[in-house]
């Protein structure tokens, strides 16, 4: 089977934005076992007209992604009914859906965005307005999709590489996924590549962590090669199934009842800010200070002036009295701190990278770990940490040791 794959954007071919599509769908679609013969970016100006032709020519399949939006400009639609010889009808379901997200202005030129080839079907887009649409131009399989990753992404994954495997009769790969955090997707690529000659994996990244998935041969072969990249990093690093560090405490809590807080210095309140984030957050988060100076550290949550002088607030003794001093703040039945060196500009003296995380909870004894981060930028140092804290929150709920679990995680 072979397929071809067109971006679509003026911003692309003019080296505005870099193109993320198609190496994902190319990816995909080489696990599922699909020969990706040609990817093409292309401007706005129908130059696809011409290109469709000659790639559907020689295609089994053709992928495109943008030019569907509302604008003058968004000629993917045209071009596609018109190569696969049809007539561009108003679907039923799109245009209620488009009513149902915008209301009035579904009327103007976003009206347009339900107007899909006769014969085509529609494929929802729950991150955005435009739909995409599939349909068949002679005997090639095209599927349109919109440009925008965020959009893009989950109707890739949710419809159409379950439709592409049906209607090209592709046969079924076992397929294992994993979530590792707290790595950079480059080492763990290579890390696998240690582990694995002959499994066939990739890698995704997703917000605040990595998705891996491991295909082909035997489950137990898939089985011993993921143990083996779980041995090279540590535990609780790569976890079963789809899963996010802010999902896994908060199921920890939830099953407890149990509520929590934070104090944070390096991270200026990202962890309170995911904490919140969910709906129903108010059941199991109460409150957080983000404690920026010493004096608040001090004033605010209770960490000792003798403390500072001595150790100074990128320490393992600080990290505990602000983790005890929200406990005792907020009342709740745990909490975490986080203060380090998220970037350079400190007068501390301590590298960048450098956390101090501290768990508490009442009636437990208050624990602290500390990481060394390497540094890719102060964004990657606070995302790193506020994960690292979320996971060994959770494992310190459930009664593990979190200094004995980060003094085995590797390559952070
Ligand atoms: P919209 O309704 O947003 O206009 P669309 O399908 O028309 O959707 P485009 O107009 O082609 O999509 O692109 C919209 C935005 O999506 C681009 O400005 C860019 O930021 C992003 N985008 C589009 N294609 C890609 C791509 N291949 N890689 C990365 N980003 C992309």
């Amino acid at each position: 089977m072979k397929a071809s794959i067109i971006v679509i954007g003026t911003e692309l071919t003019r080296g505005i934005i870099q193109d993320r599509n198609s190496s994902l769908i190319s990816r995909e679609l080489t696990h599922l076992g699909v020969h990706v013969s040609e990817i093409v970016a292309l401007p706005d100006d129908g130059t696809i007209k011409s290109v469709l032709g000659a790639l559907m020519r020689s295609s089994d399949l053709v992928v495109i992604t943008g030019g569907l939006g509302p604008t003058s400009d968004d000629m993917t639609r045209y071009a596609i009914a018109e190569a696969a010889g049809r007539d561009l009808v108003r679907d039923g379901k799109c245009w209620d859906f488009l009513l149902s997200k915008l209301g009035e202005k579904a009327y103007g030129a976003n009206s347009r965005q339900a107007m899909i080839p006769e014969g085509f079907s529609a494929i929802a887009n729950r991150n955005g307005t435009a739909p995409g649409f599939y349909g068949y131009g002679g005997s090639t399989l095209l599927v349109s999709l919109p440009g925008p990753p965020r959009e893009m992404e989950p109707m890739l994954y949710e419809s159409v590489l379950p439709l592409v495997k049906e209607k090209l009769d592709l046969p079924d790969v076992e397929r294992d996924e994993y979530t590792s955090f707290i790595t950079a997707e480059a080492k763990l690529e290579e890390l696998y590549g240690s582990v694995d000659p002959e499994l066939d994996w990739g890698t995704r990244f997703q917000d605040y962590r990595i998705s891996l998935y491991v295909s082909g041969k035997t489950k137990t072969l898939r089985d011993e090669t993921v143990a083996r990249l779980r041995k090279l990093v540590g535990v609780h690093r790569i976890e079963d199934g789809q899963v996010d560090a802010l999902g896994i405490l908060i199921s920890t809590l939830e099953s407890r009842g149990a509520t929590v807080s934070a104090a944070e210095s390096c991270t200026g309140g990202l962890a309170s800010e995911l904490l919140t984030s969910r709906p129903g957050s108010s059941r199991y988060m109460l409150g957080s200070v983000t404690s920026y100076a010493p004096s608040v550290k001090r004033d605010v949550l209770g960490v000792k002036e003798s403390t500072i002088e001595r150790y100074g607030t990128v320490s393992a003794k600080c990290a505990i009295e602000m983790a005890e001093g929200v406990l005792r703040l907020t009342g709740s039945d745990y909490s975490l701190s986080v203060t380090g060196v998220a970037g350079p500009d400190t007068d501390e003296g301590k590298a960048v990278g450098t956390v101090h995380l501290a768990f508490a909870g009442r009636g437990r004894e208050t624990s602290s770990v500390l990481l060394r981060f390497s540094s890719w930028g102060r964004d990657s140092i606070r995302r790193k940490a506020v994960v690292s804290a979320f996971l060994l929150l959770s494992a310190y709920i459930d009664g593990e040791d979190p200094a004995a679990i980060a003094g085995g995680w590797e390559y952070i």
